[in-house]
């Protein structure tokens, strides 16, 4: 299997400078501190599973998760409670994230208080954490239902980072706002990065925000990745199939351009993640496959493509030399 490496160079509870996280098979990626990672692909794609597998660290059903070079199913309770801390999600819908019964103060010192931490300095922390994420430390003893969407975004953000994480997994973090106060939260997350010099996990399937704030991109399809590398050149330049067709189907502001390109269309359903499939298992949809004479055809039908690297870029798919014709005459 692969390994997806979390170098982490801020020093803090990791003894050594490169921490390894390893989850679902086929899935390898590298987030450096200070950089965000977008992992973008269809709901069932496999984008949950590996949120999951990262923040519960618990053993998965293939390979193993190593943190830090050491593999967590062997770790003791008081490790991996440990490790826990520098891992933390920001869930897409602040609303059923937050207990409404709970003030926000103790909701954002719920991570704290798990981690033994006393409470006049969980008070402290939690002042310092409102202030951080722009909201008024006057507000902890208020309820959930006394915020708007974005200020109960920021309430999640500021309890991810309650533990002094490393690594935020922001799953669809905007995607149930209002659309007039996403560019705020988006321009919050980057403030905070920089200042934290926190490494993001930016779970998304909106394309535009992913071009915005990821510095790298992972496309995701049935559980693995066909596509990884510099985010401006996966956009400028996708190769495999199906990026082409994520990227050919979200829209473009300019309409000279909306009007002139050409699109990349997909066929038919994402097929169960259950399903055997020989050879691609992007196969079924794939628009270049389609336009393959017979004996370029059997390599996709009797071999499974993997990620292989031409300059930056890294894509799983036997034909990517051909892919081109998918998007000429853009
Ligand atoms: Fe399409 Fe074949 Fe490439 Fe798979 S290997 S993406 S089926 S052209
Ligand atoms: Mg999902």
């Amino acid at each position: 299997g692969l390994v997806r490496h979390f170098p982490l160079t801020k020093g803090g509870v990791f003894s050594r400078q490169i921490g390894t996280v390893r989850a679902v098979d086929g899935v390898s990626f590298t987030i450096q501190p200070g950089q965000t990672l977008g992992l973008v692909g269809e709901s069932g794609c496999g984008k949950s599973t590996t949120i999951l597998e990262i923040l519960e660290m618990t053993k998965p059903q293939a390979g193993q998760i190593l943190i830090d070079g050491q593999d967590v199913a062997t770790l003791g309770r008081a490790d991996l409670l440990r490790l826990r801390k520098d891992v933390q999600i920001v869930f897409q819908d602040p609303m059923a994230a937050l207990d409404p019964r709970m003030p926000i103060g103790d909701i954002i010192a719920e991570p704290l208080t798990v981690h033994g931490v006393k409470p006049a300095a969980r008070r402290a922390r939690v002042a310092e954490l409102l202030d951080l994420v722009g909201l008024d430390p006057q507000m902890a003893d208020r309820y959930p239902h006394e915020f708007s969407g974005g200020q109960r975004q920021r309430v999640g953000i500021a309890r991810a980072l309650a533990t002094n994480p490393r690594l935020v997994v922001l799953d669809e973090p905007v995607s149930a706002l209002d659309v007039s106060i996403q560019a705020g939260v988006i321009n919050l997350l980057e403030d905070l990065k920089e200042q934290l010099n926190l490494s993001y996990l930016f779970v998304a399937h909106d394309l535009a925000i992913v071009r915005q704030i990821a510095d790298t991109v992972a496309v995701m399809y049935l559980g693995r990745i066909v596509e990884y590398g510099p985010v401006a050149e996966v956009f400028a330049n996708p190769r495999h199939p199906y990026t082409q067709a994520l990227i050919s189907a979200a829209p473009i502001p300019d309409p000279v351009i909306e009007r002139s390109r050409k699109r990349v269309l997909l066929e038919g359903d994402l097929p169960s993640p259950t399903e055997q499939i020989d050879g691609c298992n992007f196969r079924s949809r794939c628009p270049l496959y389609a336009l393959l004479p017979p004996q370029k055809r059997a390599l996709c039908e009797s071999i499974d493509p993997l990620l292989s690297r031409v300059g930056t870029v890294e894509t799983a798919c036997h034909h990517v030399e051909h892919s081109a014709l998918l998007t000429a005459g853009v």
